[in-house]
């Protein structure tokens, strides 16, 4: 069974004459553990796509399926699904245990797993000689990871990541992809990210969906799209050789 279905998904933004359009029809079936980029220029509907899966936009045709269950008229918090956004925002007064706990909190988890939890994300993540600190005492790639860690406690079926690699300088860049790769390898939990930018999604991706202007344009191994792209826009996109 497939971790995530997407089924002749549309979107349209507004309704009547003003419609518009920005998803036609985007059909996909990603597996259990895989990790999938969502790649494609500004504007073709990379965050509109996820924001769908992640429930945050409504869905206006077709369906969409996480772990079998159609999730289409579900509220983020019943998906079991985790994002990962490019501004993370910690709160600042709270340590890095609390901030990791809150979400757990909030649903009402009996304090020994949520201890639990954030222990074993902890680990995981490095972080675990820093919980007691608060965000303002941290490096920018601790707080990255404090950002990482408040999805994994969560332990969802699901991980969708906005462009979280947008804002950081290179280094820091460098080190969070190395930080997620490592994650999945380690969690293997079924991911879908989102980036305009082809060299990340050619690291990252086990395999790649290329999007342009709300349709997608190919789905297949970073070797596959990069060797036999399906479309001139593809081959142009990826640089691949002529
Ligand atoms: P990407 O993430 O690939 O840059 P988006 O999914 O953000 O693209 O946007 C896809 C298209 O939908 C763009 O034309 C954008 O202007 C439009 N769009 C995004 N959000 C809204 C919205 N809330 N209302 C109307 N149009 C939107
Ligand atoms: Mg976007």
């Amino acid at each position: 069974m497939a971790a995530i279905s997407l089924r002749k998904v549309v979107k349209r933004y507004g309704r009547g004459a003003q419609a518009l359009q920005v998803i036609h029809g985007v059909d996909a079936e990603v597996g259990d553990g895989e990790f999938v980029v969502i790649v494609g220029p500004s504007g073709c509907g990379k965050s509109t796509l996820l924001r769908m899966v992640a429930g945050l936009e409504e869905i206006s045709g077709g369906e969409i399926a996480i772990g079998g269950r159609v999730v289409n008229d579900l509220e983020p918090a019943d998906r079991d699904i985790a994002m990962v956004f490019q501004n993370y925002a910690l709160y600042p007064h709270m340590s890095v245990f609390d901030n990791m706990a809150y979400g757990l909190k909030i649903r009402k988890m009996p304090p020994a797993q949520i201890r639990e939890r954030v222990d074993k994300a902890a680990a995981i993540l490095e972080l675990g000689h820093l919980l007691q600190r608060t965000p303002r005492q941290l490096s920018g790639g601790q707080r990255q990871r404090v950002a990482m860690g408040r999805a994994i406690v969560r332990e969802p079926q699901v991980f969708l990541f906005d462009e979280p690699l947008s804002n950081l300088d290179a280094k820091l860049r460098a080190q969070t992809r190395l930080e997620i790769q490592k994650l999945h390898r380690e969690l293997g939990i079924t991911s879908l990210f989102v980036t305009h930018d082809q060299v990340e999604a050619m690291t990252l991706a086990q395999r790649m969906l290329v999007m342009n202007a709300g349709h997608m344009e190919q789905f297949g191994t970073p070797e596959e799209v990069y060797h036999r792209p399906a479309s001139t826009f593809v081959a142009s996109f990826i640089g691949s050789p002529p």
